[in-house]
């Protein structure tokens, strides 16, 4: 898929913008605070998932307004579509080709792949970044597993809750049994679920990993259960009986400790290079390609399962990436839609085909870029990329 146009009102820190994306890489520019991942966020949020980083719905709209809106013109499933996403109140409004949906709808429809600098450390940071990434990953290809694993870890928590509470109150076993059995039902939609993603992720990331790295090392990706047992050959009843083995074995250590130790809240992807551990051998750049690889992988399954490439999000990353590194991003391979930010426009060489669009206090300036050189605008798109709040024309072209 690829966007085609996008607005934002009153947006972060944009008061009106506008732009028309080039179908190749697009590379967003500017010093500091200017807006840059404000319009990689804007984007993003357009799959109706959270944003990539922390915040409430609330900060998306710009300070002393009540309402945002984030609007796309996008080409996917062989047509050009809509979709306008309006935000405030602490809630998201959306319409898809003009009729209403829920943000979770968009999945399926629209597809994005952020990478940021925190996801450079995926490899080397705990196991819940990687879970977190595995869960977002199969969120955008079946949209109901969000639900399964927040159902998950309500039980979990109330599970949690009355651990706490035996240590004070006699008589409770039968309410643990209670969610015990609730928790390990979703325990085993959820690993079932994240040992099937990861055995279509594999392949994948080995093949870019092997591209990366010149054919030199292999990167496999396996699932690392705290549940015992031979999963491959698992039934879904199986598969809850031994989850709930392991919360009987378990019980003892979580009554001590007040939480629940075992079950996919405390699972993780484990990921080698020619089978060694990446996270405790892997050098800095050794893990930073593992995550790369990771990341391209994604893009390829959800191309695989929706038959639509997703665009790239690639957010202050490329600085921290060498020259080998970084052209395998700007080539040809990734072949889609590339959104980059970076604060120097000529810190970006080999783009030959494209866009540069500079954000100067949330006001955007595009140029387009033809083999390697960029060239003025067309007057159609100047007259687009100038603010309608009519603050002025942001920067000048570097
Ligand atoms: P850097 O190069 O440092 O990463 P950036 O161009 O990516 O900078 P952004 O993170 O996009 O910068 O943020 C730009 C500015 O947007 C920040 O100064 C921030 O204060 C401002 N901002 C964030 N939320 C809002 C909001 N709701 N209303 C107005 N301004 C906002
Ligand atoms: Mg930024």
């Amino acid at each position: 898929m690829r966007v085609e146009r996008l607005i934002l009102e009153d947006f972060r820190n944009f008061t009106r913008a506008e732009f028309l994306p080039a179908p190749g890489v697009n590379v967003i520019y500017g010093n500091n605070a200017q807006g840059k991942t404000n319009l990689m966020e804007a984007l993003y949020l357009l799959t109706g998932q959270r944003s990539f980083r922390p915040s409430r719905e609330s900060d998306l709209v710009r300070f002393g307004q009540s309402q945002g809106i984030i609007e796309a013109d996008f080409f996917a499933g062989g047509r050009s579509q809509n979709v306008r996403m309006v935000l405030g109140g602490g809630r998201k409004t959306v319409s898809l080709n003009e009729l209403p949906v829920q943000p979770s709808e968009l999945t399926g429809r629209y597809f994005a792949v952020v990478f940021s600098p925190t996801e450079l450390s995926l490899v080397k940071e705990g196991p819940a970044q990687r879970r977190s990434f595995l869960d977002s990953a199969i969120s955008q290809v079946m949209p109901r597993y969000l639900k399964t694993l927040a159902a998950m870890n309500r039980a979990l928590s109330q599970r949690n809750t009355v651990l706490g509470d035996m240590s004070r109150f006699a008589g409770l076993e039968g309410m643990l049994e209670v969610w015990d059995r609730s928790f390990a039902k979703m325990a085993y939609s959820v690993i079932h679920a994240r040992r099937r993603y990861i055995r279509r992720l594999s392949p994948k990331a080995g093949e870019v990993y092997k591209g990366i790295s010149g054919g030199r090392e292999e990167l496999t990706v396996a699932y690392q259960c705290t549940i015992p047992g031979n999963w491959d050959a698992m039934t879904q009843q199986e598969g809850e009986q031994a989850v709930l083995e392991a919360l009987a074995a378990n019980r003892g250590e979580d009554l001590r400790l007040g939480f629940t130790g075992v079950g996919p809240h405390r699972d993780d992807m484990d990921l080698r290079i020619d089978g060694i551990s990446a996270r405790s051998f892997g050098s800095q750049g050794q893990q930073r390609s593992c995550a790369l690889a990771l990341k391209l992988a994604e893009c390829g399954v959800i191309e695989e399962i929706a038959g639509e490439r997703p665009i790239v999000l690639l957010d202050d990353v490329l600085s921290e990436l060498d020259k080998k590194r970084r052209d395998y991003f700007l080539s040809d391979i990734h072949g889609g839609q590339v959104f980059l930010t970076c604060c120097d426009s000529g810190s970006i060489r080999g783009v030959t085909r494209g866009m540069t669009i500079r954000v100067d206090r949330g006001q955007l300036r595009s140029r387009r870029v033809t083999e390697g050189r960029a060239s003025r605008k067309t007057d159609k798109e100047e007259a687009q990329d100038v603010p309608a709040s009519g603050t002025g024309h942001g920067g000048t072209h570097q």
